[in-house]
């Protein structure tokens, strides 16, 4: 059987069940490396160009990985846009290159190039050349990639029930997730997905939270049609895809009477994050706010610290309006 790599890292978070589903419906087995370790994380430092953002980095960690366990092929397709007149980070679209460049005696790359800002054509173009790779009938790789649509459909609303997508597709593959405790405050949580849900990059944030007593609401648990209204609300439209859709949830939050906070999570040297933090950061008017922003040397002690200090004091901010609301008359 043909053996096809998927890293664990960036649009995993977003597309693995449509991969995974598409390659094995076309006979292949798949092969995907394990989530984020310190020892992926210096791999791929190692491998990468200095420039490079964090998320970026690991992902060479993830592909040296895959190419240790003897894959026929690796998975690395170059992202230009997953929606019309939107476009994903520069980055993504000299992926291949990079990977190619920076990491010798690779397996073949299955590099197909997904772009349907203007139209769809090219892209089913490319998905019938990599799916001849496997499968020669043009109806049977149509056939896998209708259903990859389907099971992504389905672990997004598995996601959009309160789960988060790492967690979406852990349960997609018939793993446990753990259940949440009692929450005591409601936060908005925002960043790029395969930053924030790889828990080694976002140093556990969101189980820190839960920890501490807080129900995570995710850019996933809300209704894209809100978070669209929203980010039309700002004079010029944000055309990075993941970009528009968290301003557009940081000011649904930001309106929201059920959310007490809202946190955001950067990446040392991302460029659309230093501009979308920075709008998001002057438009919040209602709620407090905190901005998170991780590289390789980011230690968790400290992060948990600020987020402790975040939540004691949206929660002292509460008790004292509560306060100055009681009658001094009983
Ligand atoms: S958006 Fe930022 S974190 Fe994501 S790939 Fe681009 S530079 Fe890196």
């Amino acid at each position: 059987m043909i053996k096809v790599g998927i890293p664990h890292s960036l649009f995993y978070f977003y597309y693995y069940p449509l991969w995974k589903t598409f390659f094995e419906s076309l006979g292949a087995q798949i092969i995907k490396s394990y989530p984020t370790t310190r020892l992926t994380v210096n791999q791929g430092v190692q491998l990468a160009v200095d420039e490079a953002c964090l998320p970026i980095k690991v992902y060479f960690g993830h592909v040296k990985e895959l190419a240790e366990k003897g894959v026929d092929y690796l998975f690395v397709p170059r992202l230009v846009s997953v929606e019309t007149k939107s476009y994903i980070c520069p980055k993504f679209m000299g992926l291949p290159d990079m990977i190619r460049a920076g990491i010798p005696d690779l397996p073949p790359l299955i590099d197909m190039t997904i772009d349907i800002s203007k139209t769809n054509k090219y892209l089913y173009t490319d998905i019938v050349r990599v799916g001849r790779l496997f499968e020669a009938s043009k109806k049977r790789i149509w056939q896998a990639y209708e259903k990859g649509k389907q099971e992504l459909r389905f672990c997004q609303a598995l996601a959009s029930q309160g789960l988060s997508p790492q967690e979406a597709i852990q349960v997609w593959e018939g793993e446990m997730v753990a259940e949440q405790g009692e929450e005591r405050l409601r936060l908005g949580v925002l960043g790029h997905g395969y930053s924030l849900y790889d828990d080694l990059l976002s140093m556990n944030l969101i189980a820190h939270l839960r920890s501490l007593g807080c129900q995570v609401v995710l850019a996933e648990h809300v209704d894209p049609h809100d978070i669209e209204a929203n980010a039309a609300t700002l004079p010029k439209r944000v055309f990075w895809t993941l970009g528009r859709k968290m301003v557009g949830s940081a000011l649904h939050f930001d309106q929201n009477d059920r959310i007490d906070g809202i946190v955001y999570l950067a990446c040392f040297g991302c460029g659309p994050d230093s501009l979308v933090g920075e709008i998001i950061e002057r438009r919040i008017v209602n709620k407090p706010f905190i901005m998170l922003t991780v590289d390789e040397h980011t230690g968790e002690a400290g992060m948990l610290t600020r987020l402790e200090a975040f939540v004691d004091m949206i929660e002292r901010q509460r008790r004292q309006a509560v306060e100055s609301n009681l009658s001094p008359h009983g």
